[in-house]
This record gives C-alpha cells, sequence and structure tokens, in this order.
C-alpha cells in the first residue's frame, strides 16, 4: 500500500507535466471506482484545466480551473492497496484493471489502474477543493498530515492508552504513516510497538516525532519504497527499501547492533523489530 512517501512522489511526478493540460476526453470504464454521478463528473472534467496537483496525506488531488482561471473543482483520488496513477502517451495498450482514463489535448493519458479497487476517485465541486471533512461518500476523514505534525499535537495525541503502533496507524489523528514507515521510525527511535503510547516518556516523544519526520524525509528523496505493486507516475521503482532497517528482515541483523530482527503481530498486522534497539512491550 503506497504511504505519504510513495503519494509524494507521485504527486510531484506528475505536478510538473500534467499543469496547464487540457482535458479532452474522459472515459470511465467501472463507474464504481467513483463516488458520485457518472454524468456529472465527466461533464465537470470535459475542456477544463489542470492548475494544481497537490497531497493531503494520502489522497492526490488534481485541482481544475475553467475559463479564466476559475476554480473547476477538485479531483481526489485514494490508491488504497494496489491503485497506480499512470501517465502514457496516448495510443498506447491499456492494461487490465484501467478503470479511468483521462486524454488531455496533445494525446497524453492519466490512467488509474486498481486490481483490487480499494481505491477510489472523488470530485469535489468548485470552492471546496481545501475541504478535509466533507469527502462524500467513502473517502475517510484524514487527520493531520505525518509531516507537518507539531511537536506539541503530537505530544498531545501519545497522551492516550493506545498501543503507539496501532495509534500511529490510525489515520484519523495524524495522517500518512502507514505499516513500513511506522515500523522504521519507532526502530530509530529505539520503541517497542507494542507498548502504550502513554507511557512514553518525554525524551521518548521527541525522539519518535524527529524519526517519523527523517525517515519520511529519507523516503520523499529516495522516491518512496517499491514494494508489491507500487510504481511512480513514470513507472520507475522507488529506492527506500533498500535502506529498510527493519521492515521486511526478519531473521537479518540490525543494522545497529546485530542482533537477529524479529517479526512479531501488532495492530493486527506484522511488525518487525529488535528486541535489543526497541526493549518493553
Ligand atoms: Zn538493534
Amino acid at each position: 500500500m503506497p504511504e505519504l512517501p510513495e503519494v509524494e512522489t507521485i504527486v510531484r511526478g506528475l505536478a510538473g507535466r500534467l499543469r496547464g493540460l487540457e482535458v479532452e476526453a474522459v472515459h470511465l470504464a467501472r463507474s464504481d471506482v467513483l463516488h458520485g454521478s457518472p454524468t456529472v463528473f465527466c461533464a465537470a472534467l470535459r475542456r477544463r484545466r489542470v492548475a494544481r496537483v497537490w497531497r493531503v496525506a494520502k489522497q492526490i488531488r488534481l485541482t481544475l480551473a475553467g475559463p479564466g482561471r476559475r476554480d473547476a473543482g477538485t479531483l481526489v483520488f485514494h490508491l488504497g492497496m494496489s491503485g497506480r496513477l499512470l501517465l502514457v502517451a496516448g495510443g498506447r495498450p491499456v492494461e487490465p484493471h484501467t478503470h479511468l482514463r483521462l486524454v488531455f489535448r496533445g494525446g497524453t493519458e492519466l490512467r488509474f489502474v486498481d486490481p483490487r479497487r480499494f481505491g477510489g476517485v472523488w470530485f469535489l465541486a468548485p470552492g471546496r477543493s481545501d475541504d478535509r471533512t466533507w469527502l462524500g461518500r467513502n473517502l475517510p476523514q484524514v487527520g493531520q498530515d505525518a509531516l507537518r505534525m507539531p511537536l506539541k499535537a503530537f505530544r498531545e495525541l501519545l497522551r492516550r492508552r493506545r498501543q503507539i503502533k496501532a495509534l500511529l496507524l490510525d489515520q484519523r489523528p495524524m495522517a500518512g504513516l502507514g505499516n513500513i514507515y511506522c515500523d522504521e521510525a519507532l526502530h530509530r527511535a529505539g520503541i517497542h510497538p507494542l507498548r502504550r503510547a502513554c507511557t512514553l516518556n518525554d525524551d521518548e516523544v521527541r525522539r519518535l516525532h524527529a524519526a517519523i519526520r527523517r525517515v519520511l524525509q529519507a523516503a520523499v528523496r529516495a522516491g518512496g519504497s517499491s514494494i508489491g505493486d507500487y510504481r511512480a507516475a513514470d513507472g520507475s521503482l522507488g529506492r527506500f527499501q533498500l535502506r529498510h532497517r527493519v521492515y521486511g528482515r526478519e531473521g537479518r541483523p540490525c543494522p545497529r547492533c546485530r542482533t537477529a530482527i524479529v517479526r512479531i503481530a501488532a495492530a493486527g498486522r506484522s511488525s518487525y523489530l529488535c528486541s535489543r534497539c526497541q526493549p518493553g512491550g
């Protein structure tokens, strides 16, 4: 599942190439990926230009402009488990599970491919592009972006009794961390994933806050982690998987202390950790 760094990489890849392009045709092959009326959707997009490509947590947003640069609404993509957004030259074969194609003047196409269909497409009416709370059917609310979470708010969040890993994975209070970067940040901060958030002392809270930011920033610089289906918008692979210290490294030595990495279940997910660097639990 793409996490914040992968989504940020996709957004950066799309922004430079999509901005200013005009939508000429909309091909919706499966209307159930769209949350809203297909007729309204297709009519709203045609002849509009892409004004801005941006990210809200793990959502990719394309804000469109009409004549006179008037806000013409915002397309929202959520990639779910297996979704991909590909920017291709028109006329290229359409791969299976391509649910939506936006054809731009000049022939470039933006294709939404999602075999498992946990992702989706939404359309926010003009003037609602910044909306984080009203997002239409089935698009969950998202909290503060993990890259922009101030220490004070993070400290407040960690007063809860919940298990730290489950709390970090919950997208409502803080959005963007998934299984990979959660495990990587907890290892860098020396915190066991099963500890209760409220048992972390102030030093641990600071370390974790800094580790989350460092891991996400390094992963963005590396173009994300390519595991499973993830590809950037141009089809290229990320490189951060080569720098994972614990995630997916069961039985291999911890880069810090050489103890073998173990895998446990936490928050219903596989969690990788070093029991020496991350005591307790
Ligand atoms: Zn270790």
